[in-house]
């Protein structure tokens, strides 16, 4: 993860302290952010759907390839939670969480 990515995650938490955000991260060093749709957005994340499928339409027209899934927890460190680690698991992409402890990286091997 480049400093870039890891500073506008930072940032993007910084003015969301409240809800968890959420997107992807593409091999060009992007961030895009994707609505948050849960119920519960407090301590949970769930993709817009329409939003999620329109942005990989479009980067698979620009030849641009999704490496991670980025969400934040704004109100617990960036340890991920049992939920995350089963994403994770069942997700061909790595994951990044980002926390008022620091930003932390679960990658595929
Ligand atoms: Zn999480």
């Amino acid at each position: 993860m480049t400093k870039y990515v890891a500073d506008k995650l930072t940032e993007l938490l910084r003015v969301n302290p409240f809800y968890e955000i959420c997107g992807l991260i593409t091999d060009n060093g992007d961030v895009i952010e994707i609505a948050n749709v849960a119920k519960h957005k407090a301590n949970n994340y769930v993709f817009d759907t329409l939003s999620y499928y329109s942005e990989l339409r479009e980067l698979k027209r620009l030849n641009i390839k999704v490496v991670a899934t980025w969400h934040s927890h704004p109100h617990c460190n960036s340890e991920p939670s049992t939920l995350d680690i089963e994403y994770f698991l069942k997700s061909e992409y790595d994951m990044v969480i980002v926390s008022f402890d620091g930003v932390r990286e679960l990658k595929h091997a």
